[in-house]
C-alpha cells in the first residue's frame, strides 16, 4: 500500500488500514513516543517571488522518521495529533526548531530567510498555548521582524470569537506575519478577510491544477489576485509544478509561487546547498564593488 511511493518516499496506508481501530492505537502509541524520542524533522520548501524581488522564503514542512515504517506523511498524522491534543507539543516543537534554523541560517550566511510554519487550529484552541514562550526565543534568537510567518486555514476564523482575533493581532505585535493557507477550500463566507490582518493569501493547489488562461480556474485564481491585492495581502499560488503554470500566474499579478516546478520540500541541508547558495550568488553579482571593469 505504498500509493505515491516513487514520487515522495513515503509510506501510505490503505483506507481499510486506516479505518481498523488497532492501527489508529497503534498510531497513537507511536506518536506519543516520537514527540519523546524526537523522531520530527522539518523540510523546506522555497516559496519564490514572482516578481523578482531574491529574497528567500520557505514553507517548513514536518517529517516523521518512524523507527520501522520510515518516513510517515503528515496527512497521515496530523489529524490523529489533532484528536489527540499531541499537535500542540509537536507544533511548539516546529515553532522552535524553524526558529532555531531562521537564526543558524543568519548567523552563518548572513542571509534571513523569512520562514513559515503551519498552525493547526488546534493549536489556538488549547489554553496551555504558549504565545509567550514563542515570543521569548525570537527575542533570545534576535529574530528580527517578519522572520517567522504562520499559516492558518479559513476554518480557524470562520468560528472567530474575539479570543482568536486578539491573538493573531499579538502574533503580528510579536512580529510575525500571517498567511492564509489552502484559500478557497473552506468555506464560502468572505466576511472574516475583512475582520483580520493577513500579509498572505495562499491559493489552494486545487486551483492552480489545471491551470491555462481560458479555463474557470484561472478565472478565479485571477479574482482572487485581484481581490487580495485591493485588501492588501499578497498571493502565493501552491502547487506550482509547470512553467506555464508559473507564466500563467506570474500574468495575472500573482506574486510568489510555491511548487515542484521549483523545489519539492527538502532537508534544511539539501536547502542550503540549492537556495541558500543560489541567493548568495545574485547577492554578489549585484554587488557594486564586484566590477570587474
Ligand atoms: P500545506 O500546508 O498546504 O502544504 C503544502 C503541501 O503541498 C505539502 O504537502 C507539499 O509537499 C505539497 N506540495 C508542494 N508543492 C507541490 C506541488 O507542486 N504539487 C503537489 N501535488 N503538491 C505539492 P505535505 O508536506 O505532505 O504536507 C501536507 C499538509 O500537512 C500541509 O499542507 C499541512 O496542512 C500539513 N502539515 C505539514 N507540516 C505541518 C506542521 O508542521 N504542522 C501542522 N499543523 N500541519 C502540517
Ligand atoms: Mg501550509
Ligand atoms: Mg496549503
Ligand atoms: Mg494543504
Amino acid at each position: 500500500a505504498a500509493k505515491d511511493q516513487g514520487r515522495n518516499r513515503f509510506h501510505y496506508f490503505t483506507p481499510s488500514m486506516q479505518r481498523n481501530a488497532k492501527y489508529r492505537m497503534r498510531l497513537i502509541q507511536d506518536l506519543r513516543l516520537a514527540v519523546t524520542n524526537q523522531e520530527f524533522e522539518l523540510y523546506y520548501q522555497p516559496i519564490v517571488c514572482l516578481t523578482g524581488d531574491p529574497s528567500v522564503k520557505a514553507e517548513a514542512l514536518i517529517r516523521w522518521h518512524h523507527p520501522k515504517r520510515g518516513l510517515v506523511s503528515p496527512i497521515e498524522f496530523i489529524a490523529v495529533a489533532e484528536e489527540t491534543g499531541l499537535i500542540v507539543e509537536i507544533g511548539n516543537w516546529v515553532f522552535q526548531q524553524a526558529a532555531r534554523q531562521c537564526a543558524l541560517w543568519r548567523d552563518r550566511f548572513g542571509i534571513e530567510v523569512q520562514i513559515s510554519i503551519n498552525k493547526s487550529p488546534v493549536q489556538f484552541r488549547d489554553e496551555g498555548e504558549s504565545l509567550d514562550s514563542w515570543v521569548a526565543l525570537l527575542k533570545t534568537l534576535n529574530l528580527s521582524r517578519n522572520s517567522i510567518c504562520v499559516e492558518i486555514t479559513e476554518g480557524l476564523l470562520l468560528d472567530s470569537n474575539q479570543a482568536i482575533y486578539s491573538k493573531l493581532e499579538q502574533y503580528r505585535n510579536a512580529g510575525m506575519q500571517i498567511s492564509l493557507d489552502d484559500f478557497g477550500t473552506g468555506y464560502s463566507s468572505l466576511a472574516y478577510l475583512k475582520k483580520f490582518d493577513i500579509d498572505f493569501l495562499k491559493i489552494d493547489q486545487s486551483f492552480t491544477r489545471n491551470l491555462d488562461s481560458n479555463s474557470d480556474d484561472f478565472t478565479l485564481c485571477e479574482a482572487i489576485i485581484v481581490m487580495a491585492h485591493k485588501l492588501g495581502m499578497k498571493v502565493i499560488a501552491e502547487g506550482v509544478e509547470t512553467a506555464y503554470q508559473r507564466q500563467v500566474l506570474a500574468d495575472a499579478g500573482c506574486d510568489y509561487g510555491q511548487g515542484y516546478l521549483f523545489s519539492r520540500p527538502v532537508t534544511a541541508e539539501e536547502f542550503e546547498a540549492s537556495c541558500i547558495t543560489a541567493a548568495l550568488e545574485h547577492e554578489q553579482n549585484a554587488s557594486p564593488q564586484e566590477s570587474h571593469s
